[in-house]
């Protein structure tokens, strides 16, 4: 396969920046000649213009809503990030009942700092190690775009977005409470200092908004002026004269304010991976949920295959399918990770994933993704059959490419564990057994009626799979259901078995004893009935695709799973508002992605539903809204 045939596309991903490190130790901008932090290695010029000139921590004692949020310009090291969470975390344990639970951080950067210098220049704060070596463990990948990592149980949230503030600003909806406008000296970086950085932070702000810069440069002075602030030139650190404080009283332009304040509650109709995952997200901010599920317990449709893969669904452009798939993988990985580590008890492995490249159609495709260098290497790389061969640890015959941080876990334990630990929640409830047939709106309430009870509800999240067709409300949505059979086989020789390894189908390592091998696609199939012809064809299509390879001759079937896939047209799933209905929510169109789609999409209906930061960008929040189809 030939990996650079095509000129790079245009739309590339951002750089990392070059940085190295002067005689105190302090990290420099080799590009821009300035540096991250004061040379004094700690964090008191941090401390002292972005923290107390916005007064911060003390306006979180007094504020009114549920989530206070921070928009900052140009993250770097993240200095000012850390430091900031170490104040909130002190300030929730000193107060833990105080209104305000959460902190939203909205970081831009241009230039990502790479892994590893970013460790370099984190080893100076000894006194933040813990936290930035959390900090460290989450670090995304060069990626243009919002990423959301979660930190302490979901009460910091650093969404990074990477690429140029000047672009993205437009792209953020929610209004900020403070702002620490950072970035390089307006002399060495006057690309960033335009009027569309004031005027979005302008649309951005409230009138409590408060901005704390480092300069007093007249550039920004005039622009956020020009902008509509009032400035005030106050003492700047140690040895500097001035800097900058501004707010904007009596600011009441479009956007939207975090306005979480009244108690919320949802119901969520459905008992796959979704629903956990919607229950998860909203139980973490807050919110009440009573989650009612048709069968005897979780995970008993869709979700109950023993593995299933996580990996993203790659285009060769950088175009919002793609950005939806990468984004929703890598939040996916850090959430279930994160899970994980918290004490959820489920099988998982970031083995890898080896797609290969069995006919033309795919060669040529794959080739497109690998050599327009769009994406890192970290997440997807191109490789030959003798690399494919050692990744695997068995003998392949195609070139294909490789997902190192890919991986599969057990959807039906993470939801029966993450279950369990819903259930110690006084916030949470479930009804089993429990088939709602109908959901009607009364005036501000949902009813929904099964055969022997009535539920009310404000919120309603629909998330039964290939149900969903069942509400009318969903009706525009051009759902198809496809039953796919998975079947689980022993095998000696196929042991070695290190990643997993796709081509029309899938096989898996092994897992206590047992591959997976997927899947069939059974379009008119009206129930999930369970066929040996499915098994058969499961491990004729693996023979016949992987040219017969002497490893699947002793493949023994032991046992299998059938269940819907619900799709929708284009591949990409539906999350969000049923346009025209209030206060209902529909997840679905998952796919055979509903692992990894789920805790994204999670996240973005329990931001709606609380009214608070968004994870994804609005072009990706339309890619998968309802709207698309009404
Ligand atoms: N706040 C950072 C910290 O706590 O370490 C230090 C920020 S450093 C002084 C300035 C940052 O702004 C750099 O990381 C730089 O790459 C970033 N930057 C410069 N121009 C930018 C732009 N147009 N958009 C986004 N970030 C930019």
């Amino acid at each position: 396969m030939n990996f650079l045939l095509d000129t790079p596309y245009t739309m590339s991903q951002p750089t990392h920046a070059k940085i190295h490190f002067n005689e105190q130790g302090t990290p420099i901008a080799s590009d821009f000649d300035d540096v991250y932090f004061s040379n004094d290695g700690g964090l008191a010029e941090t401390d002292y213009v972005f923290l107390q000139k916005n007064n911060l921590p003390n306006r979180f004692k007094t504020h009114e809503h549920t989530a206070f949020h921070i928009i900052e310009t140009g993250f770097g090291t993240g200095a000012n990030f850390l430091l900031t969470w170490l104040k909130f975390r002190q300030f929730k344990a000193n107060h833990p009942n105080a209104t305000c639970q959460r902190l939203y951080f909205s970081s831009f950067e241009k230039f990502p700092l790479s892994y590893a210098d970013l460790a370099l220049a984190l080893a100076t704060h000894a006194h933040l190690k813990e936290l930035c070596d959390t900090l460290l463990a989450s670090y995304p990948l060069c990626i243009s775009g919002c990423h959301r990592l979660s930190f302490d149980n979901g009460s910091v949230l650093l969404d990074l977005w990477f690429g140029d503030v000047n672009h993205l600003l437009p792209q953020l909806k929610s209004k900020a409470d403070a702002i620490y406008l950072d970035g390089f000296a307006p002399s060495k970086n006057p690309d960033m200092w335009q009027e569309s950085l004031f005027s979005g932070l302008a649309r951005l702000s409230h009138q409590d908004t408060s901005i704390a810069t480092f300069t007093s440069a007249g550039i920004v002075k005039r622009g956020l002026q020009h902008a509509g602030f009032t400035i005030e030139k106050v003492k700047g650190f140690g040895k500097k004269r001035e800097m900058l404080t501004a707010n904007m009283q009596g600011n009441l332009n479009a956007g939207e304010a975090l306005t979480a304040n009244s108690p919320k509650e949802a119901t969520i109709i459905g008992g796959g991976i979704a629903s956990i995952c919607s229950a998860l997200a909203l139980c973490e901010k807050g919110v009440q949920v009573h989650l009612i599920c048709e069968d005897d317990g979780v995970a008993k449709q869709a979700s109950k295959n023993r593995q299933g893969a996580i990996y993203p669904n790659l285009h060769s452009t950088v175009n919002d399918d793609s950005l939806v798939y990468v984004h929703s993988f890598l939040y996916a990985r850090r959430f279930y990770q994160a899970w994980h580590k918290k004490g959820l008890n489920f099988a998982m492995d970031w083995c890898g994933l080896l797609h290969l490249a069995t006919n033309k159609g795919l060669e040529l495709r794959q080739e497109k993704v690998i050599g327009r260098k769009l994406w890192p290497d970290m997440l997807v790389k191109g490789v030959n059959a003798n690399e494919a061969t050692k990744l695997s640890g068995l003998t392949l015959n195609h070139s294909g490419i490789f997902f190192p941080l890919a991986g599969w876990l057990s959807p039906q334990q993470f939801c029966e564990a993450a279950l369990a630990y819903l259930n110690t929640l006084t916030h949470f409830s479930i009804t089993l057994n429990c088939h709602v047939k109908s959901i009607n709106k009364d005036a501000t309430t949902w009813q929904l009626q099964s055969d022997t009870a009535t539920f009310k509800c404000k919120n309603l999240i629909l998330a039964c799979g290939s149900k969903l067709i069942n509400f009318s409300q969903v009706h525009p949505l051009p759902l198809n259901k496809i039953r796919g059979q998975v079947s689980y086989v022993s095998s000696t020789t196929m042991t070695p078995l290190k990643t997993i390894v796709c081509h029309k189908g899938y096989i898996t390592p092994s897992w206590e004893g047992l591959h997976s091998l997927g899947a069939t696609f059974d379009r008119t199939a009206t129930e999930a009935f369970l066929s040996d012809s499915d098994d058969n064809e499961n491990l004729a299509l693996a023979k016949d695709q992987l040219q017969q390879p002497l490893w699947l001759n002793d493949v023994k079937i032991k046992s299998a799973t059938a269940g819907f896939r619900a799709t929708l047209p284009g591949h990409l799933p539906v999350a969000g508002k049923i346009t025209g209905e209030d206060n209902l929510y529909v997840i679905g169109g998952l796919g055979a992605r509903g692992i990894m789609l789920s805790p994204i999409l999670a996240e973005l209906l329990a931001c709606d539903i609380t009214q608070e930061p968004s994870p994804l960008s609005p072009n990706l929040t339309d890619a998968v809204s309802f709207a698309r189809f009404a």
